[in-house]
């Protein structure tokens, strides 16, 4: 019995007995190899995401369990990234996930010597706050040469290069809509 066992345990015997000559299947699975499960096992269901580091936009799948990330990979139907994505996409799971992401607004008043923590909803309170104030004080109906501007040239806009072309878009829109001009990316520049 311990002979048969020990010959059964023989990869290329399985292979023979198999079929699996180029031993690429079954027969050369070890109990380790056969106890394995993959990373995404677990996941209860799949999001399909973007990449939020770039502009190139790679497609994610997002896998999640009891609302948590498990896993974040590359989605072979993005016809951008087909499956692929580079290291810092790779390391989307931590970016999310990390002890040490903030959920705070890091704010300085003006002549403030500290830093105060904000929500997020206060900044964005006050992000909107200042924008309709400098917007109605800064508004410009004509050009000095008379010419119609509709415009504020008090407020201006810079986006970073983790910015993706449909956030972009949005933003630039929303610019427009406001009568900011001053539009730039630091990608471009
Ligand atoms: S950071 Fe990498 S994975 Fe993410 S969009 Fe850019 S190239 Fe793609």
């Amino acid at each position: 019995m311990a002979v048969r066992k020990l010959l059964e345990s023989w990869p290329v015997l399985r292979q023979l007995r198999d079929g699996d000559a180029l031993g690429l299947g079954p027969a050369v699975q070890s109990a380790r190899s056969k106890a394995l499960k993959p990373r995404i096992d677990e996941a209860e269901h799949t999001v399909q995401s973007i990449c939020p580091y770039c502009a190139v936009g790679c497609g994610q799948l997002v896998y999640v369990k009891d609302g948590e990330i498990t896993h974040v990979e590359g989605d072979p139907a993005s016809p951008i990234s087909r499956g692929r994505l580079c290291p810092k996409g790779q390391a989307t799971k931590s970016y999310a996930t990390s002890p040490l992401r903030e959920y705070k607004v890091k704010y300085r008043r003006p002549y403030g010597t500290e830093w105060e923590e904000l929500s997020l909803d206060e900044a964005m309170e006050m992000i909107a706050d200042r924008i309709i104030e400098t917007r109605a004080a800064t508004w410009q109906e004509k050009t000095e040469e008379g010419n119609p501007a509709n415009r504020t040239m008090g407020i201006g806009n810079l986006g970073g290069a983790t910015l993706d072309n449909e956030e972009n878009y949005l933003i630039k829109k929303l610019c427009v809509a406001l009568g900011i001009v001053q539009v730039e990316n630091q990608a471009r520049i």
